[in-house]
């Protein structure tokens, strides 16, 4: 079984066509997990959702939940504590979603299970705060692998790709319990995945990456049987300038267009 874990499209429909695209090189892809914030920022947010739609349509199952960005398109949250360049790009998208990708994005739950042994918790930010908050410390991870029901959990929203493992062994004292340990998570190298290892896998951005590459980020899980299952990070590039012109020509605020060139 092969999946894509996507995450942070933020209407960044040429960067997710690339990603698929690089993700189909390696064979078919049966599933696709994404972790949220379909829309939001880019230029094409209905083109992103069809994306995900057509992709169920040739056989590709979709397993996707909500981000903040997709609740806020549809209405379903506050934008009153994004900052204005944000807000600015959300009420555009509102405006712009057709009624299929906004029924589609309305529908979205906040957390769903994912995997051959439903063994994947898939949400935005963390269990305990699925829109908001975000798993970034050894701590956070510790946090999402308490929380869930199932042994490993993937979380976006930060749009920098992060590992974390917890050994079968880890234990520690009741109110010092073994942190999971930070892995490194480097493209292109294929990382197995330790049998009673818990992980919490964040595959980065496709749409607007903020680790300093600008290249789209994805995450390709290959499960071959029980006792061997592989993460691969992936850094896909994709046509940059095309897009920031799609948003200028929009008149989406700057500062969301000219990120993009630096992943920041
Ligand atoms: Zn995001």
């Amino acid at each position: 079984m092969r999946a894509a874990i996507i995450s942070d499209i933020h209407g960044n429909a040429h960067a997710l066509e690339q990603v698929i695209a690089d993700a189909m090189s390696f064979g078919s892809i049966n599933e696709i997990w994404c972790v949220g914030d379909i829309v939001g920022y880019g230029p094409d947010p209905t083109a992103c959702v069809s994306e995900l739609i057509d992709s169920a349509y040739l056989g590709t199952r979709v397993i996707a939940i909500a981000g903040n960005h997709d609740r806020a398109a549809t209405g379903g949250l506050s934008t009153s504590n994004f900052n204005p360049a944000a807000k600015r790009a959300a009420q555009w998208t509102t405006d712009q979603l057709d009624g299929r990708a906004h029924t589609y994005l309305e529908r979205l739950r906040e957390t769903e299970v994912a995997g051959v042994d439903d063994d994947f918790t898939i949400v935005h930010g963390s269990p305990s705060n699925p829109l908001w908050a975000y798993t970034t410390h050894p701590e956070d991870a510790l946090d999402c692998l308490f929380t869930i029901a199932t042994p490993h959990c993937i979380v976006g929203h930060t749009h920098s790709p992060s590992l974390f493992e917890r050994e079968p062994g880890a234990g520690g004292k009741k109110f010092k319990p073994d942190l999971p340990l930070m892995l490194p998570f480097v493209a292109g190298e294929v990382v197995p995945m330790n049998r009673g290892s818990r992980y919490v896998v964040n595959p980065g951005s496709v749409g607007q990456p903020r680790d300093g590459d600008p290249r789209a980020a994805y995450v390709l899980y290959e499960r071959h049987g029980p006792d061997l299952q592989t993460l691969q990070l992936r850094r896909v590039r994709y046509d940059i300038g095309e897009v920031q012109a799609r948003m200028r020509a929009h008149g989406l605020p700057d500062v969301l267009a000219s990120r993009l060139s630096f992943g920041r």
